[in-house]
């Protein structure tokens, strides 16, 4: 087979779905060759977690990824660069739709495994296995992954070269000179690519608004432990499932103390059992079941538990309403919350610390104690990001607007010629000195909705917001053949107080008695119902309820 090589109509793009603008649900496809025969590759395929406020009952949000599914044929593979759901949270749910291999170091890809397994998907999707610091060969793209370090095992970032020029794709990460789990950020490597040229930077900007260094987990681990050597009744801990350093500092700091663990929440189980069998926690402590920790006494155990941000359906969450089958917490004890506050999850910890000091329960968080480092790279650490590589074009992403045009402005003041703030659905060139968006495709968003994906722009979430505010009304009009109000209308009135009723029900009977059943049509009558219900609320109430009326011919 003869190389092509390059043509005057080859172009090197990036194309974010998800990610860019918010810090959630990452997606970014990479294209190369002419326009209209280009092939993709996928790096990463996440969610965003739905919140109550916003988009009710949905637990997960991805990106529509229209666009590629349209062109299927020419997407080669989906590259994860590791195991937070941000990153790998979608791969079950979107791989029908793009049916393309896998790739993944090998604990992101028994995490994915893990999930293609629940999702029926584990004999259909090819899941390669590329061993650290391993290099791949996809169509027109060759990647070398680059081990870096950030808050779970095996992060990496990704070089992809092409005939057009290198990219660094860092994915998440921070730089821990002691990881305490895995291999510390390949800095030679990163380098070694610098000096070779790199195209553009395409750069995680979660925390490029905090001056300085993002910290080690090692002071971490001797923080906590001195802090779980203080304490004297029960101790639960609660901490991302996927920090494996944090999780394995936790049980040696339970140990020093002569506490036995007992892990509490299924994601904790999952991820325990993923990093085992992967090589990682090989000194891990023995775990007790919580049946078994339930008979020691308080000081002697320690209890690893999910739900650090509030989750209602988490661990925490269930032992601080007293809904747990095994483990309690009262007077004397102590819960450390060993994470930061994702915004947004603010209300729901906080309603879970004062639910737990309602149990008398002490709570020591990041607020007033060192129980804590962030994953992602502080303005320190994304400048030596720069140094080492050297971009041509520095593309922040895996941010909100504001995070991605501070990392822009930090990028132009370490001579970066040019600093793209892209969006979702925005197609970047790359190209040097003039990468430019060249296309803008439509960037959606998908909910799983329980069982079911539907498109954001299907408007449920607004329905359930509006019902949620001002409740609804149902009215059943029973209308003859000559278009006569035959009986008297039904009315359903869900969340609405009660003296509102009266004013709705005699607002529309008003309106059918002044009704002329000659002049108007069926659509109209219908109409005007709903007017005069809204409006009798609005008036007697200050709110609009959602209303339906039913219209029932004899
Ligand atoms: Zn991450």
């Amino acid at each position: 087979m003869t190389k092509r090589s390059v043509t005057s109509d080859d172009e090197l793009v990036l194309l974010p779905l998800g990610g860019a603008g918010e810090i959630g649900m990452n997606f970014n496809a990479y294209g190369f060759g002419p326009p209209d025969e280009r092939k993709w590759i996928v790096v990463d395929c996440g969610v965003l977690f739905g919140r109550e406020a916003t988009t009710p009952g949905v637990d997960v949000i991805m990106p529509d990824i229209q666009y590629l599914i349209e062109r299927r044929e020419d997407v080669l593979a989906i590259v994860a660069t590791h195991a937070h759901e941000d990153h790998i949270g979608a791969i079950h749910l979107l791989w029908p739709a793009l049916r393309c291999p896998v790739y993944a170091t090998p604990f992101t890809a028994k995490l994915i495994e893990g999930k293609l397994e629940e999702a029926g998907l584990r004999d259909r999707v090819r899941v390669n296995v590329v061993p650290l610091s391993g290099k791949l060969k996809l169509g027109p793209f060759d990647i070398e992954f680059i081990s870096i370090t950030h808050s779970i095992p095996e992060p990496n970032a990704l070089a992809i070269r092409t005939k057009l020029g290198t990219v660094v794709h860092t994915g998440d990460w921070k730089l821990d000179p002691d990881p305490l789990i895995g291999e510390a950020t390949d800095g030679s490597a990163l380098q070694k690519l610098g000096d070779d040229g790199v195209l553009a930077l395409v750069c995680d900007s979660t925390n490029a608004l905090v001056e300085g260094h993002s910290g080690s987990e090692a002071t971490v681990r001797e923080a906590l432990a001195n802090l779980i050597g203080t304490l004297k009744g029960r101790v639960a801990v609660t901490a991302f499932a996927s920090n494996v350093a944090r999780l394995d500092s936790i049980a040696k700091a339970a140990r020093t103390h002569g506490r036995q663990i007992a892990l509490v929440g299924r994601a904790m189980h999952k991820i325990v059992a993923a990093a085992r069998a992967t090589g990682y926690l090989d000194d891990f402590p023995n775990v007790l079941d919580v049946e078994e920790a339930a008979e020691l006494p308080p000081r002697r155990v320690l209890y690893l538990c999910t739900g650090s941000q509030g989750e209602v359906r988490a661990a925490l969450s269930r032992i601080a309403e007293g809904n747990h089958p095994n483990v309690s917490l009262g007077p004397g004890d102590a819960v450390i919350f060993s994470s930061r506050i994702i915004p947004g999850n603010d209300l729901q910890i906080f309603a879970l610390h004062n639910k737990l000091a309602g149990l008398g329960v002490e709570i020591l968080s990041a607020e007033d104690h060192f129980v804590h480092v962030s994953g992602h790279p502080a303005r320190d650490e994304l400048a030596q990001m720069y140094r080492w590589t050297r971009p041509k074009i520095a593309v922040p992403v895996h941010g909100e607007l504001r995070h991605m045009s501070a990392h822009a402005r930090l990028a132009k003041s370490l001579q970066v010629p040019q600093a793209v703030v892209l969006e979702n659905g925005h197609m970047l060139r790359l190209a040097p000195g003039k990468a430019e968006v060249i296309d803008e495709t439509p960037a959606g968003r998908v909910h799983l909705d329980g069982q079911v994906l539907v498109s954001e722009g299907a408007g449920l979430s607004r329905a359930r917001r509006s019902l949620s505010f001002a409740g609804m009304i149902a009215i059943t009009l029973v209308i003859d053949s000559k278009g006569r109000v035959a009986a008297d209308p039904a009315f359903v009135m869900e969340g609405i107080p009660e003296p509102v009723h009266l004013a709705v029900r005699e607002a529309v009977e008003g309106a059918i008695r002044r009704h002329n059943p000659k002049r108007e049509d069926e659509g109209k009558l219908r109409e005007i119902v709903r007017r005069a219900a809204r409006g009798a609320a609005d008036d007697a109430w200050g709110k609009k309820p959602v209303t339906r009326v039913e219209i029932v011919l004899i």
